[in-house]
């Protein structure tokens, strides 16, 4: 299995260039930590529960809960797949339980994607992006608008703002990417495992750039 990390701030378009990506591709999976938290929060799952008051405030959610939901999913994938791995690992101690979750089923990282995104760019972003609950498919009111406002194009359900996506939670938000999870831009470029990308400009022009430097 070939894991490829989609790192950036949040509202940099990971989970957008994700979509784009794994839509023609069926061998490409994407895995994205918040869906997978959102979702666990929906279900009122022991773990959701826990979870969503961190999530709420913009705070990372213990290691723990997360390590576990995303390596499980990962366990249970075939071993020809390739994951695009969204919001996950988001400090250095979740890259080395990364480490051995895939040493344990022969999996690999084999590119480390920075989306780099002005500041500026990420809160404007972030104020008008509203998602789809059902399907998790994501828009924004004036860059990627739904063909009916208000309603998800793809499974007709109504759209909705994240809880997370107001001024002050977005504000914590960055605050700890900066500190926790840019960390790891380093932390693989030891590797040499990072290729760096341009995210501005239009959902297909940035995962166009994307799908070139995938291995
Ligand atoms: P964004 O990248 O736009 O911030 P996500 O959907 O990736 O949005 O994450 C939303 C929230 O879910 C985060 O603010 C955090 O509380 C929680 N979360 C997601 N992934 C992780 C992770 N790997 N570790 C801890 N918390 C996480
Ligand atoms: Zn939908």
């Amino acid at each position: 299995m070939k894991i490829v990390i989609l790192l950036g701030a949040p509202g940099s378009g990971k989970g957008t260039v994700a979509a784009r990506l794994t839509a023609g591709d069926a061998a490409l999976r994407h895995v994205s930590s918040g869906d997978l938290l959102r979702d666990a929060v929906r279900r009122r799952t022991s773990a959701g529960v826990e979870a969503e008051g961190y999530m709420k405030s913009g705070a990372l959610v213990p290691d723990k809960i997360i390590a576990q939901m995303v390596g499980d999913l990962i366990a249970g994938l075939d071993a020809g797949e390739t994951v695009l791995l969204d919001g996950f690992p988001r400090n250095t101690d979740q890259a080395a339980t990364l480490d051995v979750t895939l040493a344990g089923c022969g999996g690999e990282i084999s590119a480390v994607v920075q989306l780099e995104v002005p500041d500026e760019v990420i809160v404007e972003r972030i104020a008008g992006r509203r998602s789809c609950p059902k399907c998790g498919a994501g828009y924004h009111v004036s860059f990627l608008p739904p063909k009916q406002e208000g309603v998800c194009d793809a499974c007709g359900a109504e759209l909705v703002t994240r809880k997370d996506d107001n001024p002050e939670t977005v504000k914590n938000r960055l605050a700890v990417y900066r500190e926790q999870t840019f960390p790891l831009v380093a932390f693989y470029g030891a590797r040499d495992l990072v290729r760096k990308v341009d995210g501005l400009g239009y959902p297909d022009e940035v995962a166009e750039r994307v799908r070139k430097v995938l291995p």
